[in-house]
């Protein structure tokens, strides 16, 4: 079928939750996509912050090709050997002890929210609510798009979970001010992702974790964005010499194959006892050998980590000269390969225009380009980017 056709079928048959690009996409190979008719796009988008690698990567390929031959599915009613082995990465790379699979970031976070209630059920009277910052996005499920601090993702389907309370992001004196004996977590992303790529100040995460301590609460990072390398460390919270005490993954955590991960501390996972908890898919085998092999590269000489970071500090330079010569870039901030480009009017006509150039950029929080390529994008590749930019900023300053 045509691209045309299929586009028309797709209108004929799919709910119309998203607002599409006229695009299809056949093939990824490396830093690059193919649509339908053989044109090649460099992608800054990475199914958002998820092809880490690139695609078809050759030994996650083979992995997966490997174990889909072996066994693709067995229910946790039984032990599977990448289940163990991926849990075992984790906890080694991390805080953490324990992990909980699941097959998506929302899935995760409602894994970590309903950890943080029962936990609090078994050692205190009267705690459940859960402080989350304004302007954060924590997944689509009924709990999570109550823990999101941004009404229009919730306008519509109340009433919604209760137990949640927004404090804006990056202040810590509102966090001290909205705790109070219900209190049992707080929630956050390290970074603000579809919120617009927000940074806080480096002191924000050590001062969460100083309240979090003082009033006996625990510490929910969602980093499922910025997570797996996307920051420049395989967690984000590692920038910042301090430990939470859940952290929930999935984006890149697959490297393309879908699986979300929520970890804790032993004495917390405690509380998730048999039956509390479960998933029929979580840490299907496959997807457990696709993350695996991406851990393994991403950490594999540090090479992927370090490429990231230079090359996210490469781009955030070039970016800043564009935003000194052209006023209506109102900011350039981001960290490792999670990069934005605010700016003063909607970045919807900017995306498309890069299209038609041959690169799939994206826009949220509707003013702000958002960067988030490959951790193993080049510099030649960037600096065709900043041409292409420079050349529709140009266009529209005329
Ligand atoms: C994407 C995202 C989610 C939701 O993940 P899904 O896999 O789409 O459910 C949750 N939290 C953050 C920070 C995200 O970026």
């Amino acid at each position: 079928m045509t691209g045309q056709r299929l586009i028309e079928e797709s209108n004929r048959y799919l709910m119309d939750t998203y607002k599409r690009f006229p695009l299809l996409i056949i093939k990824g190979r490396g830093t690059r996509v193919y649509d339908i008719d053989g044109r090649e796009f460099i992608d800054f988008v990475s199914g958002i912050a998820v092809n880490n690698l690139g695609y078809c990567n050759n030994k996650v390929t083979m992995a997966i090709q490997k174990q889909a031959q072996r066994l693709t599915h067995i229910s946790n009613l039984y032990y599977s050997e990448p289940q163990i082995m991926l849990a075992k990465m984790l906890v080694e790379n991390s805080f953490a002890d324990k992990v909980f699979f699941c097959n998506s970031g929302a899935e995760a976070n409602e894994a970590a929210i309903k950890l943080v209630r029962r936990y609090a059920r078994e050692h205190f009277d009267e705690r459940y609510e859960i402080i989350t910052a304004l302007n954060s996005f924590h997944g689509r499920t009924m709990a999570t798009i109550s823990a999101t601090g941004q009404e229009r993702f919730w306008k519509g389907f109340e009433p919604l979970l209760p137990g949640f309370k927004f404090v804006p992001y990056n202040n810590l004196d509102a966090v001290a001010d909205a705790i109070n004996s219900k209190t049992a977590a707080v929630m956050v992303e390290p970074i603000q992702g579809e919120g617009g790529v927000i940074v806080p100040d480096d002191t924000y995460l050590p001062g969460l974790r100083r309240l979090c301590d003082e009033a006996g609460l625990l510490l929910v990072l969602d980093e499922v964005q910025t997570g797996i390398g996307r920051s420049g460390k395989l967690f984000a919270y590692e920038h910042y010499n301090m430990e939470p005490d859940i952290i929930t993954l999935a984006k890149g955590l697959g490297g393309g194959i879908p699986i979300g991960a929520m970890l804790a501390r032993a004495d917390i996972a405690k509380s998730f006892t048999h039956g509390t908890h479960a998933s029929t898919f979580g840490g299907n085998p496959v997807a457990c050998i696709s993350a695996i092999t991406t851990i393994e590269t991403i950490l594999e000489h540090g090479f992927v980590l370090d490429n990231c970071t230079r090359m996210g500090g490469y781009m955030i330079d070039g970016l800043k000269r564009l935003a000194n010569r052209y006023p209506f870039i109102k900011d350039v901030r981001g960290k490792g390969l999670l990069i934005a480009m605010e700016l003063s009017f909607k970045g919807e006509e900017i995306v498309n225009e890069c299209l038609e150039e041959g690169f799939l950029v994206n826009c949220t929080a509707e003013r702000v380009l958002r960067f988030m390529p490959p951790l193993i994008i080049t510099r030649d590749e960037i600096d065709m980017l900043l041409g292409v930019l420079d050349k529709i900023f140009k266009k529209r300053s005329t």
